[in-house]
């Protein structure tokens, strides 16, 4: 155990990690002259260096040629977002033809849920999580009014039974057998934002497609962070934004994926844009729509350059270092919190997220002994110490070291500013 709380252990293990160098490829926040310890790749990931070339690389196009950019050069602008396609593909497990980068998160779930939740008087509800991210809290109740039916009665919300307020793989059971032939769509995130616990989604799939009804995911808090497999799992949809762990910039456009087996279904309900019109004959600007294959057939706008531009430089490190290894690393360094916390602060912090590593991502939330003042000045003093996590009311504080540019160097500090301001 010594070892594990040794400066000398965490350098070793740095000097050891096979993806160090990446973290040579992000620009880290400055603090008194030193990097940040920068925990809140969870909520805006940093910039890759490369970013600013690429979206430097349109503005000069733009000034150079102007509306010639759409059709000039590999990196044209009429099938930009073709160029995070595939690689997007590799970081979520699924065919490209079914996924697409496109507006944002909120509006992608809108749009999947005008095409994959289609209730009726004997099938009219959505199943969730109780205690969701507001936004899908939002986003399904007006759903469920916009069909006229009542979120009193079809919002069923499956509600945390575990001590941590995490929630047992046995209660999503049970919700889904005993409301399955009334529930239309299940909703279900991949990481709960704040508990940080991750979900069986294969296990929700198959419980949800064997009682007839569609599946969608929320991956906003795990795409980058934990593995995933989306054409095997086989959900019906799945939306995801690119600013927290996919270090896309703020406001980065969002991803989405539609399973291949809707993927030629053009009697699928949808609303519908010209970009999302089949792409050979987009500019015949014929009346009909005649939607193009796969996830992109739900694109409405013409892609909004500037704001994908960053991801590109994002997905080249993803490329590069993989999931699984990603995985690997994320593995170890949030261990090691684990292991630091329990052995140094259990007087002060409480973990929440499940200890189980294969039900976890990177992202530790951490309860603050004594309640919410107590929280506060602690996450203030970590603050004005160069240690950034982040708040969740109200007494938690959310570390995520992210395994492309977190050491455990970064956890020592951590640990060490807990320790000051706590006297230990
Ligand atoms: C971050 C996050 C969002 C954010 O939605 P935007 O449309 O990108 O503002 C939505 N849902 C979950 C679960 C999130 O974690």
């Amino acid at each position: 155990m010594n070892e594990l709380l040794s400066p000398a252990h965490a350098a070793a293990l740095d000097a050891a990690d096979p993806l160090r160098q990446l973290r040579d490829q992000f620009l880290i926040p400055q603090h008194d002259g030193a990097d940040q310890a920068y925990f809140v790749g969870n909520s805006l990931g940093l910039q890759p260096r490369g970013a600013r070339a690429m979206v430097q690389e349109v503005l000069d196009l733009w000034a150079r040629i102007a509306v010639e950019g759409h059709f000039t050069g590999p990196t044209h602008w009429m099938n930009y977002h073709r160029l995070v396609r595939d690689a997007l593909a590799r970081v979520v497990g699924a065919l490209p033809v079914e996924v697409v980068a496109m507006n944002t998160l909120s509006v992608n779930l809108q749009l999947m849920m005008v095409s994959f939740y289609r209730p009726t008087a004997a099938r009219p509800a959505i199943l969730m999580e109780a205690g969701a991210f507001p936004t899908d809290r939002h986003a399904v109740e007006s759903q469920i009014r916009f069909h006229g039916f009542d979120p009193s009665t079809d919002l069923i919300e499956v509600q945390p039974d575990e001590a941590n307020g995490t929630i047992s793989m046995g209660a999503i059971e049970r919700a889904i057998a005993e409301h399955g032939k009334r529930v239309a769509l299940v909703l279900w995130p991949g990481v709960q934002y704040r508990s940080g616990q991750v979900f069986d989604l294969d296990a929700i799939t198959r419980l949800a497609r064997a009682q007839g009804a569609n599946v969608g995911f929320d991956l906003a808090h795990s795409v980058g962070n934990v593995p995933l497999t989306l054409h095997d799992t086989a959900p019906d949809f799945a939306v995801w934004c690119h600013y927290k762990y996919l270090n896309g910039g703020p406001g980065a456009v969002a991803g989405c994926f539609v399973h291949e087996r809707h993927a030629r279904d053009a009697s699928l309900p949808r609303f519908a844009g010209w970009w999302g019109h089949e792409q050979a004959t987009r500019f015949q600007m014929a009346p009909e729509f005649v939607p193009e294959l796969g996830a992109e057939g739900w694109q409405l706008s013409n892609p909004p350059v500037l704001g994908l531009a960053p991801l590109r430089a994002s997905l080249e490190l993803f490329d590069r270092a993989g999931m699984p290894a990603l995985r690997a690393k994320s593995l170890q360094l949030t261990g090691h919190l684990e292991a630091l916390v329990l052995a140094r602060l259990s007087n002060v912090l409480q973990i929440v997220t499940p200890t189980e590593p294969e039900r976890r991502g990177c992202q530790l939330s951490l309860r603050v002994a004594g309640g919410r003042a107590q929280g506060r000045a602690l996450f203030e003093h970590l603050q004005s110490k160069g240690v950034l996590g982040d708040w969740r009311e109200p007494d938690v504080i959310r570390i995520s070291p992210t395994p492309m540019y977190n050491r455990h160097d970064d956890i020592l500090r951590f640990v060490a500013e807990v320790e000051a301001w706590a006297g230990l």
